[in-house]
């Protein structure tokens, strides 16, 4: 296919496809889907080998978001039966990462719901990143705090923060649609804000959302143009109780052709399998590892995931292995600026937050000051309503063909419970 052999040598070369060609991926037929995976796959191993990198989620502060974000799980007033909790303190959330980190991953993203830190946060979050670093001197910390104010990505990077996740989520032109507390340049805003810093700029995307294809290419090639050095790829988890919960979009076998369009357009960094992976790649998980260089270990922020053991045996029965702390993640030709070496990252994730397409942490408002519910440390925690539980609970009868809400499971171990995380 033609095609395919241009997107190759161009993603060898890190030259940007046309928007056209991008288009073209996602508009491939089932036929051709193994020559599109095939394809997107040389040019992964070209910039990452055969590596996969491991990221783990701890939820610092779940829930009570003022903000109206339709795809997540811990909206205002939204019915999600998620756990909520106001923040960890700096010991909790650092058992919570060793158990991530004992599991094999190398970053940790710590993430909160909010319109976006106060300066208070700020002192919260750069106690807890010193808890954690004195354990384990060379984890790779992201921070996923929402709308950052002036001066506090400087803050977060000289107390050790490496990366900072801000999710551009979908296109400018249908931002307004999912959002309307904030807006899309709130969001370039903050990514700019800690590249600036020398925060190593993580940004992605959800999918699954409703968007056309074209909103899809727009806001992969508005990634690259960020130089976002990792991009999270969520699939959204349509959690009963949102606004999205009957978009039943995706196939697999679309989930596929995202990914390997995302390689093309940004053929050199981190693309990370962010929430929905287990829900809509199902089986077909371990070719996308051919697409994607990066996933998250074990659970979401609100949702769980497949156990992390599984994990594992899914890279090494698939012929990929774990990156480890010595392995430099981004290619030469990316590091020195950002974070440098240590996290192999230098010029732009919700940690790629969640990551759970329903859980990306994000944020509203520029000033900082619209902290959400509980963000004062004074509620007690836990406070998990309880409402519902296990898998499947999250899913209310729905006529959506094709839904898989029995694959639908909020989280119920881990912070914010007794239990121990997924690891
Ligand atoms: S994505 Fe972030 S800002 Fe938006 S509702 Fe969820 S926690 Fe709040």
């Amino acid at each position: 296919m033609d095609l395919l052999n241009t997107l190759v040598d161009k993603g060898l070369r890190r030259e940007a496809p046309t928007r056209d060609e991008a288009l073209a991926v996602l508009a491939t037929s089932d036929d051709e889907l193994l020559d599109v995976v095939a394809a997107a796959g040389k040019v992964r191993r070209h910039w990452f080998g055969r590596r996969v990198k491991l990221n783990y989620l701890v939820n610092l502060k779940s829930g009570l978001c003022p903000e109206d974000c339709s795809y997540c799980s811990q909206r205002l007033g939204a019915d999600t039966g998620i756990l909520k909790y106001t923040w960890l303190k700096p010991q909790e959330a650092s058992e919570a990462a060793a158990a991530g980190l004992a599991g094999g991953a190398k970053r940790v993203c710590l993430v909160a719901s909010g319109r976006g830190p106060t300066d208070r946060d700020i002192d919260r979050v750069s106690d807890t990143v010193k808890a954690i670093k004195e354990q384990n001197e060379d984890v790779e910390v992201c921070a996923c705090l929402g709308l950052l104010s002036e001066g506090q990505a400087e803050r977060l990077r000289g107390a050790g923060v490496d990366a900072y996740n801000h999710n551009l989520n979908t296109s400018e032109s249908t931002y307004g649609a999912i959002t309307k507390t904030h807006t899309y340049a709130d969001r370039v805003d903050t990514v700019r804000k800690a590249h600036a810093a020398g925060l190593s700029a993580c940004s992605g995307l959800i999918a699954g959302m409703g968007e056309t294809d074209a909103d899809l290419v727009d806001v992969v090639f508005s990634l690259r143009a960020l130089d976002a050095d990792s991009v999270p790829v969520n699939f959204l988890i349509p959690f009963e109780g949102t606004p999205l919960a009957k978009e039943w979009n995706l196939t697999p076998q679309r989930c596929l052709r995202i990914l390997a369009m995302v390689r093309f357009v940004c053929p050199d960094v981190e693309v990370r399998i962010a929430g929905g992976r287990e829900l809509h790649l199902r089986t077909l998980q371990p070719l996308a590892l051919h697409l994607a260089n990066s996933i998250f270990l074990g659970d979401y922020l609100t949702s769980e995931g497949q156990a992390g053991k599984a994990d594992l045996e899914m890279i090494a029965d698939a012929g990929f292995e774990v990156e480890t702390t010595e392995q430099v993640t981004l290619p030469e030709h990316r590091r020195g600026g950002g974070c440098g070496s240590v996290c192999g990252s230098d010029a732009a994730e919700a940690c790629g937050t969640e990551a759970g397409a329903a859980q990306a942490a994000g944020a509203a408002g520029t000033d900082g000051t619209a902290a959400g519910p509980g963000t004062d440390g004074t509620a007690s925690r836990p406070d998990a309503d309880g409402a519902a539980s296990g898998p499947g609970a999250a899913a209310a009868e729905t006529a959506v063909p094709g839904a898989r809400t029995d694959l639908v499971a909020v989280r119920r171990r881990g912070p914010g419970t007794d239990l121990a995380p997924n690891a």
